[in-house]
């Protein structure tokens, strides 16, 4: 269902429009209030009169996660204190954390723009919706917990962590209904399979997002789950979850264009890329009244397409995310997304789709090995087949990659699973 057919299926042109009359406005009111990007705009010799429209986004200074750690925690805002409604911050592992703040106005197009996305998904009034997300100072939990009473359905707020009781409390209330992250909802799925409890579920599609995940993780998801399933996108910066998500073509994720403005830039020339090639994404918001921020460079890596949807919906398309250019790990001088390694094992279908990589540095030469955890029954074969496997599985990482991998087989459920985001990396050449 299209939850806003108005602003979801407007013409090119009049996205244009729209965009361009709220960037404009914008503009002006973040030059008048918000000192950073008052002297930012000075140094680079442009008025807000010189933005006339989407065609001059260009000529605005970049917003990096560093100018929000310098300017924590309301130095950005752009609105009094006192009409902040809400708060919240994403984890702080490495400096201050990044705090963002949201008035009445914020809210009220947060739960829009998620209403849009559970109904794309499928969500109806009648359906409960287990919101399995963090909740707290992170976006997701209360992200989709007001986007999914905005459109009506019952919220069970579960939060995150113990599965045992998640899936006591879906199949008690016959949830119909999960949002999560992907690799959360593969271990549920996990769970629900040791206590045989699978058949009692009601659950007919699930809404996921807060990390990488690809296509094959989908598959594996629906075929466990017998489910749909829905990507969602956000980040705390730009306004949380529900930024961008996929229709059921899953040919990419709609952006809601007429609140944020997406731009692909190659993250070391900062140029504009071309539709279709795949760099950073970027996101100016045209209608944010607390925290608006120009060109927020995401540091997500993807690509995107404007053509329209066999769904019906105009907006625009990002590709599912490649990985961050800071998850990017060079070895040997290679580009390593943690993703690759993830579609490569699952499209050979042998192995379940945990995995860890170990960087490492030996003689002064980078190594990676790759832990896979493989299914039961091959560990109640012969040792010859597990040989094979290996083989097989370092070759297939190996021309995916591009680089020489060691792969080491291990018992299911040896890799720790994570319940938030789930960590696929170690590397010790970090640790010296
Ligand atoms: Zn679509």
């Amino acid at each position: 269902m299209i939850w806003n057919e108005a602003k979801e299926c407007m013409s090119r042109d009049e996205i244009a429009n729209l965009q361009s009359a709220r960037l404009r406005k914008m503009v002006s009111r973040v030059y008048h209030n918000v000192e950073f990007y008052r002297k930012k705009m000075q140094e680079l010799g442009i008025e807000p009169g010189d933005v006339k429209g989407i065609e001059d986004l260009s000529k605005l200074p970049f917003t990096t996660k560093e100018d929000l750690r310098e300017n924590y925690p309301f130095g950005l805002f752009a609105i009094p204190e006192s009409q902040v409604v809400r708060i919240h911050a994403s984890s702080g592992t490495t400096g201050s954390p990044t705090v963002v703040g949201y008035s009445r106005k914020d809210i009220n197009i947060w739960q829009e723009c998620v209403a849009r996305v559970l109904a794309m998904a499928g969500v109806e009034p009648k359906d409960k919706i287990q919101v399995s997300y963090g909740y707290g100072l992170f976006t997701g939990g209360l992200g989709l917990h007001y986007g999914a009473e905005n459109l009506g359905a019952t919220v069970v707020p579960m939060s995150s962590g113990n599965t045992k009781k998640q899936i006591r409390m879906m199949r008690d209330l016959g949830c119909s209904a999960i949002a999560c992250t992907p690799s959360y909802l593969l271990h549920i799925a996990e769970v629900m399979e040791e206590e045989k409890v699978q058949n009692d579920i009601k659950l007919k599609c699930a809404i996921l997002g807060g990390e990488p995940w690809t296509d094959q993780m989908r598959d594996d998801i629906e075929r466990k789950l017998h489910i749909k399933s829905h990507d969602i996108y956000g980040l705390c910066e730009v306004m949380g979850p529900g930024v961008a998500a996929d229709c059921s073509y899953h040919q990419g994720l709609h952006v809601y264009e007429d609140h944020f403005i997406p731009e692909i830039i190659n993250p070391n020339t900062l140029e504009a890329c071309s539709e279709g090639e795949v760099g950073e994404l970027v996101f100016t918001t045209i209608t944010k009244e607390a925290l608006p921020l120009f060109r927020y460079r995401t540091k997500d890596l993807t690509h995107i397409s404007y053509e329209k949807c066999a769904c019906g919906r105009t907006l625009a398309r990002i590709g599912r995310c490649m990985g961050r250019t800071d998850d990017m790990l060079v070895i040997r001088g290679v580009n390593v997304f943690p993703s690759q390694v993830e579609a490569a094992l699952l499209e050979m279908g042998e192995t379940s789709p945990h995995y860890l990589l170990i960087v490492d540095r030996k003689n002064n030469l980078d190594t990676l090995e790759v832990l896979v955890e493989v299914e039961d029954r091959f560990f109640s074969d012969e040792i010859r087949k597990l040989e094979d496997l290996t083989v097989k599985i370092s070759k297939s990482l190996e021309s995916a990659l591009g680089l020489v991998v060691k792969v080491k087989l291990v018992e299911p459920k040896t890799i720790e699973r994570s319940e938030g985001k789930s960590k696929h990396v170690i590397d010790k050449r970090n640790l010296v």
